[in-house]
């Protein structure tokens, strides 16, 4: 069993990436990807830590992309070679877009009565902050009783405190990880196009053409007949699988590394041998 999807402290996770990579370990893992937000901080953290051990480390990332008016997540994975110098100085172009987002965000709490500071809110991250760590502070301030809830009232797309944050357009992000050697994998397809699986496989034909390489068939958030039919898409468009929990550790408290939620996952390994042929 593998898990291509993973997240540690240095984004939005609360695993540390030595505690990711002994948990898996300790489940059985073959192959971990770690796909953090924006930085490979984590991986290069866990890299000499999974060396020493026989688990197979993934070099990775997730970006948020434009599309059509919408936010649409991005994977990129580097299975075989190193990512570029020149796409790892693109992300500090990112976590840049991310503070200005934080900043305006804060503005927009106060605005709704609530006494909350940066300073407050990037202490609780490491290389980024990101709107899970606000969900954490809103919660200890009272303001929410879980973090799921503070995004419900908050920080949610559809919630009120909710500011866009400048995201890159998908045909670049998807020709950036190409040029750095890398696979782009459309993320969590379940959340693209509000689920309109007609809408989506034309998407998916157009990110096809930019570039795009694989999909991600496994996560935890798919259904057996989700999973059934991105199976079609990927063999419609010749795309690679990919597939992975989102594991978040206590910030998404209902998902277990490699399992997914309640079990329904086991990616198995020969998911990573179609990844790396995918590259190019
Ligand atoms: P950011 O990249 O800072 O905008 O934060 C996005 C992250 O927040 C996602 O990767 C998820 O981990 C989390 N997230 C986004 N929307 C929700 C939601 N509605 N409920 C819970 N977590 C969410
Ligand atoms: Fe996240
Ligand atoms: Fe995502
Ligand atoms: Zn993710």
């Amino acid at each position: 069993m593998i898990d291509l999807h993973s997240h540690t402290d240095q984004s939005d996770g609360t695993f540390t990436p030595g505690e990711l990579v002994s948990e898996a370990n300790r489940i059985g893992l073959q192959a971990l990807a770690i796909t953090d937000h924006d930085t490979f901080a984590g991986y290069d953290l866990a890299r000499p830590i999974a060396d020493v051990t026989d688990l197979e480390l993934i070099c990775g990332i997730e970006v948020s992309t434009r599309f059509g008016g919408a936010s649409v997540h991005l994977l990129g994975y580097f299975p075989v070679a190193e990512p570029t110098r020149d796409f790892r100085d693109w992300l500090s172009f990112l976590l840049e877009s991310r503070r200005d987002r934080n900043r305006r965000l804060i503005e927009k709490l106060q605005s709704l009565g609530i006494e909350i500071t940066l300073g407050e809110v990037e202490r609780m991250g490491r290389s980024l902050t990101g709107r899970p760590h606000f969900a954490r502070i809103l919660m200890e301030k009272g303001h929410a009783h879980s973090i799921q809830h503070a995004f419900d009232e908050y920080l949610d797309e559809s919630a009120r405190g909710y500011v866009q944050r400048h995201e890159v357009p998908i045909d670049e992000a998807i020709g950036r990880i190409a040029k750095a050697g890398g696979v782009a994998s459309l993320a969590h397809p379940v959340r693209v196009a509000r689920n309109n699986w007609e809408q989506l496989s034309e998407y998916v034909g157009r990110f096809a053409e930019m570039g795009l390489r694989a999909i991600e068939v496994f996560h935890s958030d798919h259904t057996p007949e989700n999973v059934a039919f991105y199976q079609g898409l990927a063999a419609k468009y010749k795309l690679a699988w990919t597939g992975g929990s989102d594991f978040h550790g206590a910030n998404k408290p209902l998902i277990s590394l490699g399992r997914g939620m309640n079990g329904n996952l086991a990616v198995p390994y020969e998911v990573l041998e179609g990844l790396k042929q995918a590259v190019v």
